[in-house]
């Protein structure tokens, strides 16, 4: 796939200019790409006289640590949305299975934009900006912004910046560019280090119990994982319950940093249907976006997802048979 043509972007930015009515749909379980682009795209469109809402299909309310990012109170329950919508925009997520409940808006809307950085996107809009080359979602926003004259505020560039250093890992796998675009954004006012505090590091002391029952049994299959080694922790309800959602996506960023260990699996148990299991998977030796489709799911190359039925036993024995089967990267 190639780079975002800037024709996309123009026939996209015009799309948003024309809008007077748009709701805009992140991913379910939402993170801070999917609610950071949502909300910065959603305030500038506001500015510019339209009316707004920002939602996704579950849970019911947003993850604690990114309701600040909305400044404006677009934020809406499923319920509370409208019959059907002029336009739906729908950002960083490739199906309309993961918009989960509200996927059947993708058919009743005017209009459909998908803005998007997976590799997977199955272009199901009517509009689309998809570049798997943009580290984040919020990259393809920045640059719709741009398209559409947008003068960047704080909150604004918040939410783009919550996005980008969420999904480069604090601008690990950021390019030339994308530091660019940071720049911007701090001179903006963004502040860096309270955007990460509150986002990546901040957690309440529940989450250290957690984490020590969950690592405490985590184990390392060195021969697994075509010699590559895995690594994998599981997260029972019993435990989950005792922390908020990010505590326990959180777990997946010590587990991988096991050096034996070229792929690493998060098992967390359903908090609403305990006979099943989502994973959340990590590799820097294998693709894991394929693992991950086996099972339904899907993702990047070195970070994926999926849902799987079954005891904790069945969901590891059906993990390490695909990755006996996924491609090397
Ligand atoms: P996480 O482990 O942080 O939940 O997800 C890692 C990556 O995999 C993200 O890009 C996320 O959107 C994707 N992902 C997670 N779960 C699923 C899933 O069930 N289906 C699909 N298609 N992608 C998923
Ligand atoms: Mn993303």
């Amino acid at each position: 796939m190639t780079p975002t043509p800037a024709r996309d972007i123009r026939d996209a930015a015009a799309l948003l200019a024309s809008a007077t009515d748009v709701t805009i749909l992140g991913h379910i379980r939402p993170d801070a790409d999917a609610l950071g682009s949502a909300l910065a795209l959603g305030r500038a469109l506001r500015q510019r006289g339209a009316k707004v809402r920002v939602s996704f299909g579950e849970p019911d309310e947003a993850p604690e640590s990114l309701r600040w990012l909305d400044e404006d109170g677009l934020l809406t329950h499923p319920d509370d949305l409208p019959a059907a919508e002029p336009l739906l925009v729908c950002v960083d997520t490739p199906t309309p299975k993961r918009l989960g409940r509200l996927a059947g808006r993708v058919e009743t809307a005017g209009a459909v934009l998908v803005v998007d950085h997976h590799a997977t996107n199955t272009f199901y809009g009517t509009c689309h900006v998809v570049d798997e080359t943009a580290e984040a979602s919020a990259i393809l926003v920045f640059r719709l912004l741009d398209e559409l004259g947008t003068v960047l505020d704080e909150p604004i560039a918040r939410g783009i910046y919550a996005g980008i250093v969420t999904d480069t890992s604090g601008f690990r796998r950021a390019s030339p560019e994308t530091h660019r675009m940071a720049a911007r954004l701090i001179e903006a006012g963004v502040d860096a280090e309270a955007v990460v505090r509150r986002i990546v590091d901040e957690r309440p002391f529940a989450w250290l119990p957690m984490l020590s029952s969950v690592l405490s049994e985590a184990r390392l299959e060195r021969e697994a994982a075509q010699g590559k080694g895995f690594v994998h922790a599981v997260v029972r309800v019993d435990l989950a319950e005792t922390v908020r959602a990010e505590e326990v996506e959180s777990v997946v960023d010590v587990v991988r940093s096991v050096r034996e260990a070229a792929v690493a699996a998060v098992l967390k148990q359903d908090l609403a249907n305990p006979a099943q299991w989502q994973i959340s998977l990590r590799s820097i030796g294998l693709d894991v976006s394929a693992v991950a489709a086996e099972f339904g799911g899907g993702g990047h190359r070195q970070a994926a997802g999926c849902t799987i039925p079954g005891t904790a036993e069945e969901v590891l024995a059906g993990l390490r048979a695909a990755l006996e089967r996924a491609p090397l990267l």
